[in-house]
């Protein structure tokens, strides 16, 4: 694996194999790789000639100044995980490559209904930062695919809608969710949880998983209000809870069969966010 630092660098590199014909896929990643990050390693190397990760801490993105700080950081053992999972290229900028000067943090993006709802609600300015990253790690990369996780559902609504407004977009592929064996989904600040909240954190997909299960037409709030209550009860803040159409995460206040809905989550354990969805 080749890793890069220096945007102009990785760049002339790709052009040289993007002029040979080779197809280029793209992870981009905020490191502390887990084995959800790696299945989407694995689908790039699948559909793609060259695979690329990058890793890059995104300040812009945090609305929690604490969250950004605390976020965990384990380089070493993310390269040899990148490594021994085959891929070829990683990229490794700093902030001043990303963001060179403040013209470069001030764009704004119309995201519309999406950054008003469930994420967007609860971290305002979150999307406004995932753009602004993601547009510019594609305008230096401009890679031929781009491989992202359904663990973030909205964020790939969101980048999406900003794919569209791109000259020569990449083909977006969004992966399934890799989980533990107990169903917690993986995340990298699944590492930050204490034993008794790792203990407790499986019970978030419990109670998609219950809600999915148990939905009839007609008794959707009080199954989210169960649902809710009981995750409450263990300890839990929940932020959202809701089932959304899949197409633009307008809210459902009902459920009928054949619908294309997703059941969002956000909640705190202790001072730990975790975010999970499951598709209907
Ligand atoms: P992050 O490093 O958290 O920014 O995540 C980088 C990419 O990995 C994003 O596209 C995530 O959606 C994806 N990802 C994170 N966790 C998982 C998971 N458990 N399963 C599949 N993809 C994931």
């Amino acid at each position: 694996m080749i890793i890069f630092k220096d945007p102009h660098k990785i760049r002339q590199h790709l052009e040289s194999l993007q002029k040979k014909g080779l197809k280029i896929g793209y992870v981009p990643t905020m490191g502390a790789l887990h084995p959800g990050h790696i299945s989407l390693v694995n689908q790039c190397r699948q559909t793609c000639d060259v695979t690329l990760c990058s890793i890059f801490v995104n300040p812009v993105q945090f609305n929690d100044s604490e969250d950004f700080k605390n976020y965990p950081s384990t380089l070493e053992s993310d390269i040899l995980l990148l490594e021994e999972s085959g891929c070829d290229l990683l990229f490794l900028p700093g902030e001043t490559d990303i963001y060179p000067d403040s013209s470069f943090r001030n764009k704004h993006y119309e995201l519309g209904n999406l950054e008003q709802v469930l994420e967007g609600k609860f971290r305002p300015g979150h999307f406004q930062g995932v753009c602004l990253v993601v547009e510019r790690l594609l305008t230096i990369l401009q890679p031929d695919d781009l491989f992202l996780g359904q663990k973030d559902f909205q964020q790939c609504k969101v980048i999406s809608l900003l794919l569209h407004t791109m000259g020569r977009p990449p083909r977006l592929h969004v992966c399934p969710i890799v989980r533990e064996t107990d169903g917690l989904a993986m995340s990298s600040r699944n590492l930050r949880l204490n034993p008794e909240e790792r203990a407790l954190a499986p019970q978030i997909f419990k109670n998609l998983t219950f809600l999915k299960e148990h939905l009839r037409e007609g008794n959707l709030t009080q199954l989210q209000k169960e649902a809710v209550s009981r995750l409450e009860t263990l300890g839990f803040k929940v932020e959202y809870l809701e089932l959304c159409n899949t197409e633009n995460l307008d809210p459902l206040n009902r459920w009928s069969p054949g619908l294309h809905g997703v059941i969002l989550v956000a909640a705190f354990i202790g001072k730990i966010r975790l975010i999970d969805n499951l598709l209907l």
